[in-house]
């Protein structure tokens, strides 16, 4: 860390900072120039106390980070990357991983049709909420159980895995008994509670960016799946707020870009409610795809004019089908295959 001490501070005020770091673990090295002095604090800011509050001592003009707070997620930690393996599905390796199905399980007919004709367009992996996330809680929250249990019946029937959210920390375990991979959503992002549960199972976890979340908080809240002993994580960019409304969301290929720079997980993007429009879908899995993305989560649906939820987003099954047959010169230009 690096304190910097406001210009003109008395000598004795400058000692005291430097005693207050010592306190906190940390060596000092101060460097002192005509009018001001610069503090070079070394310690491993993982188990030292962090200096930041320094910056309440008013001599004390800024604090200055060196190090990342996320260490287990960063790319430096595992220059390779990490492959995680979705009950024999690999995410972050060499292929580009298609996950399509229904935003909320609606009944078996529904499933059933969208898992065969996710399967036939290339799809791995069928996504489908038991337990869906509403913008408002009047609105359809899934099947619950239910929903769960026709999952099984597409897996049973297709070989195609599973993903779905768990919305809290009680359905963990039920969920975690159908899923292949977890479902962590935006509005669950940062629920600290709820991300120790969900590495307690050891299953793979996509992680969806928060839509209020900066990049930073989005790979620290990753670095606490990590650091809760569950190395299989997935994170999912699917877009933020902005003072935008033309789309549902402001998809942000910056932060897809950055990820697969700065750490060593897997990235798939979510252009469905990354933009929240039917119409857009396709040409965001094209930028996603070609951007460097390890795959997508997209939502299909039978009759998208009738869907219990997300309808506005959906797509029908031939234009999904239409959508992934186009991809593979824009995952080949990224160095995957499809
Ligand atoms: C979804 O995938 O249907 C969903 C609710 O996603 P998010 O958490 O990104 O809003
Ligand atoms: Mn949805």
């Amino acid at each position: 860390m690096i304190i910097v001490i406001r210009p003109h501070t008395p000598q004795e005020q400058v000692e005291a900072v430097i005693h207050q770091i010592i306190q906190l673990g940390y060596t000092p090295n101060p460097i002192r120039g005509e009018f001001q002095t610069v503090v070079a604090a070394i310690g491993d800011e993982t188990v030292h106390a962090s200096l930041e509050s320094l910056t309440a001592l008013p001599q004390v003009e800024r604090v200055l980070r060196v190090q990342k707070r996320y260490k287990l997620a960063s790319r430096e930690s595992r220059p390779q990357g990490t492959v995680v393996d979705a009950a024999g599905i690999l995410i972050g390796g060499d292929s580009f991983v298609l996950m399509a199905g229904p935003c909320a399980v609606e009944n078996e007919e529904q499933l059933l049709a969208i898992a065969r004709s996710v399967k036939a367009a290339g799809a791995s992996v069928l996504r489908g909420g038991a337990y869906k996330p509403r913008t408002s809680p009047y609105e359809f929250q899934g099947l619950g159980p239910e929903g769960l249990r026709l999952l099984e019946k597409a897996r049973a029937e297709t070989g195609l895995r599973i993903i779905t959210e768990v919305l809290g920390e009680r359905d963990v375990e039920l969920v975690a008994a159908t899923a292949d991979i977890l479902q962590v959503g935006a509005r669950n992002a940062q629920n600290f509670q709820l991300l120790i549960a969900v590495a307690r199972t050891g299953k793979p976890v996509l992680l969806k960016r928060g839509m209020s979340m900066k990049i930073e908080e989005w790979f620290l809240a990753a670095e606490y799946i990590l650091a809760h002993g569950n190395p299989n994580v997935i994170l999912c960019e699917r877009g933020i707020r902005t003072f935008e409304t033309y789309t549902r969301n402001t998809l942000d290929l910056a932060a897809v870009a950055s990820a697969k720079l700065e750490t060593h997980l897997p990235v798939i993007v979510d252009p469905s409610q990354g933009c929240g429009r039917s119409d857009l879908v396709r040409m965001l899995c094209r930028g996603a795809a070609a951007v460097g993305a390890d795959g997508l989560l997209v939502e299909v649906h039978p009759n998208p004019a009738e869907a219990l939820s997300d309808g506005q987003q959906q797509l029908d099954p031939d234009a999904f089908a239409a959508l992934a047959a186009d991809l593979r010169p824009f995952a080949e230009a990224a160095g995957r295959s499809i």
